[in-house]
């Protein structure tokens, strides 16, 4: 188990939690976790509106397991927020990340790239050390790293979730708050946050068009988001009709499937060559 300072939250580790299809999560997630590359990363572009150059990406976590196939994160990631193997689970993927994008960084395309994190590693104290180290390790400069919380969970506990974010952004890591409306933020508490991006919550991109009320709640994210200064991205961007409509509102940034889905690195190198990023 990961050391943890006094007053942390511990959780009970389950190991029994298993999916539908009878499958021994976290088991076989410790397995996975000890070697092998069963788990690995896709990424996802992310493109200026108005010039529909890349701006960076979203790492996104896959596993592929050897008898059950391709597990979405969805289906592990949840059961692995209630456990301490979030901590190594996370640690993993931003080691990863680190390491693509030191080869990127290498191959000379200095693009950012995001990793998500889970409410539960917010409340780990040791989380910005962890993050420190690991960018010293790879060579990468902070500010290529863009850490991606949800609002939920920095409302969960606030005053704990504060500290660790302000340390991370004074690491010069950008932070972004991902699944934008979803949640329960107040501008004020929003304004006291360090972050630098706001993701408006695939749901509602994806009503805009047909729903006057998602269409409403887009146009007010996004002018709530550059009121305070932050860039505002939208995702579940799927068609030319999303487009338009977040250009017309003066959104900045765009991800989804109309632009590109996930996919895995060699393809990213060639889609970075391809677009001189
Ligand atoms: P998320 O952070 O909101 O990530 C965006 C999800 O939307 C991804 O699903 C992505 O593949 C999907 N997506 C992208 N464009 C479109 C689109 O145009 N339409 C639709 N319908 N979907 C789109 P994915 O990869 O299955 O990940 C699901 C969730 O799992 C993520 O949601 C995130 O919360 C979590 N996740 C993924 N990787 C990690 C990770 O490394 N760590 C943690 N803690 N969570 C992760
Ligand atoms: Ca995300
Ligand atoms: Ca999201
Ligand atoms: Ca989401």
């Amino acid at each position: 188990a990961k050391e943890m300072k006094a007053g942390a939250v511990v959780f009970e580790p389950d190991e029994h939690v298993t999916t539908s299809s009878g499958l021994t999560v976290l088991g076989d997630l410790r397995r996975a976790l000890e070697g092998g590359d069963e788990l690995f990363l896709h990424y996802q572009p992310k493109y200026t509106l108005d010039g529909e150059r890349i701006e960076g990406m979203e790492a996104l976590l896959r596993w592929q397991h050897p008898t059950q196939g391709l597990i979405p994160p969805g289906d592990f990631i949840p059961a692995a927020e209630g456990t301490g193997i979030i901590l190594r689970l996370t640690e993993h993927v931003l080691d990863l990340a680190l390491a693509q994008l030191r080869l990127w960084l290498d191959a000379g395309r200095a693009v950012p790239v995001a990793v998500n994190l889970s409410t539960r590693c917010l409340l780990d104290a040791g989380l910005p050390d962890l993050v420190e180290r690991l960018l010293t390790g790879h060579g990468v400069p902070a500010a290529l790293l863009r850490l991606e919380v949800t609002e939920s969970a920095v409302m969960g506990d606030a005053a704990r979730c504060m500290e660790v974010l302000q340390r991370l952004h004074d690491l010069g890591v950008k932070l972004s708050i991902d699944d934008f409306g979803t949640g329960y933020s107040s501008m004020a508490y929003l304004r006291r946050l360090p972050v630098d991006e706001l993701k408006i919550d695939r749901s509602f991109v994806l009503g805009m068009t047909t729903t006057a009320h998602d269409a409403v709640l887009v146009r007010t994210a996004i002018d709530l988001g550059h009121n305070l200064g932050l860039t505002v991205v939208a995702e579940g961007v799927e068609e030319q009709a999303h487009v338009t409509l977040l250009r017309e509102l003066g959104c900045d940034v765009a991800q989804g499937y109309h632009f590109a889905r996930p996919m895995g690195a060699e393809q990213m190198t060639e889609l970075l060559v391809a677009t001189g990023t």
